[in-house]
């Protein structure tokens, strides 16, 4: 079974990364694709983790913005960590994304609620990159709201009176930095309307010539109608179908593997990366 994109603490997820890489083994998993959000800080920990007959592609989704304020979530996998450009755009993101999370509790503390970014603070695992799951999580330790996915859909959701945007970089600009490092770049969950605003079939075409590679069809946030769709569209413009979990530990519903890539898909997304940058025991 092959699952390309999952949280750890190093972001919004709940496990370790090592908690997660064993999670992986025990469920007899053949590829994990750990993709924390803007940052690589989880690459060490379940590489030295790996044992066995599991493989991991490691990578990143990274948060973009359309210049028209659509947030687009891109998934970067088997890029070189050491490029410069991309843990730049990593770095950059990630510090944007503290003075909206101010922006955020001001909003709140306006409309009366209770809550401080020292709570956020004492809600987020060290180094973790900052979310809304963090705040989510706040409100749950204050009793304000009872889960993150009633945050979701509510108070924290995208089109809600307290969402703010942080800096990102677009997505044909994550797209070109990815495939600069020389990994592969699948646009995450394009379609999952209930998220907020989406992209349009005919947005797709500028990805491509930017150098996405997949589109992630299979995910719980789309419904069979929307899965359809993207199916159409990958296969007219010749790209990697990919399904995946987004497990994030107890912080969400979704559960590792509950959505998978077929392994010739997989192959095919691999073979467009500079170099087999796959990691084995
Ligand atoms: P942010 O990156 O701060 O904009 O927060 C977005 C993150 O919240 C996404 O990565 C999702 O994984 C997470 N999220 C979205 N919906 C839910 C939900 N219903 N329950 C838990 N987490 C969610
Ligand atoms: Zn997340
Ligand atoms: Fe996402
Ligand atoms: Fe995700």
């Amino acid at each position: 079974m092959i699952d390309l994109h999952t949280h750890t603490n190093k972001s919004d997820g709940t496990d370790s990364p090592r908690e997660l890489v064993n999670k992986a083994i025990a469920q007899g998993l053949t590829v994990l694709g750990i993709t924390d959000h803007d940052t690589t800080s989880g690459w060490e920990e379940a590489a030295q983790t790996l044992r066995g007959n599991l493989a991991l592609a490691l990578g990143s989704e990274i948060s973009c913005l359309t210049e028209d304020g659509i947030s687009v979530h891109m998934l970067g996998l088997l890029f070189d960590a050491k490029h410069a450009g991309i843990q730049e755009m990593l770095e950059e993101t990630r510090d944007g994304r503290l003075p909206r999370m101010r922006k955020m509790i001001a909003k709140m503390q306006s409309a009366g609620i209770d809550i401080s970014m020292d709570d956020v603070e004492a809600a987020r695992p060290e180094g973790a990159t900052l979310g809304r799951p963090h705040l989510a999580d706040a409100l749950v330790n204050k009793g304000i709201i009872n889960s993150r996915d009633e945050a979701f859909q509510g108070m924290l959701n995208n089109e809600s009176e307290f969402y703010v945007s942080h800096a990102a970089p677009t997505p044909a600009e994550a797209i070109a930095m990815i495939r600069r490092a020389g990994g592969v770049a699948v646009i995450a969950h394009p379609f999952a309307s209930r998220r907020g605003v989406i992209l349009q079939a005919s947005d797709f075409q500028e990805l491509v010539t930017a150098g996405l590679n997949g589109i992630e069809v299979d995910h719980r946030d789309q419904n069979p109608d929307e899965r359809e769709m993207l199916r159409q569209i990958a296969r007219e413009l010749d790209l990697v179908i990919t399904g995946s979990s987004d497990y994030h530990g107890s912080g969400k519903l979704n559960s590792l593997a509950e959505f998978h890539t077929d392994p010739s898909q997989w192959e095919k997304l691999e073979s467009h990366a500079d170099k087999r940058r796959v990691v084995r025991a």
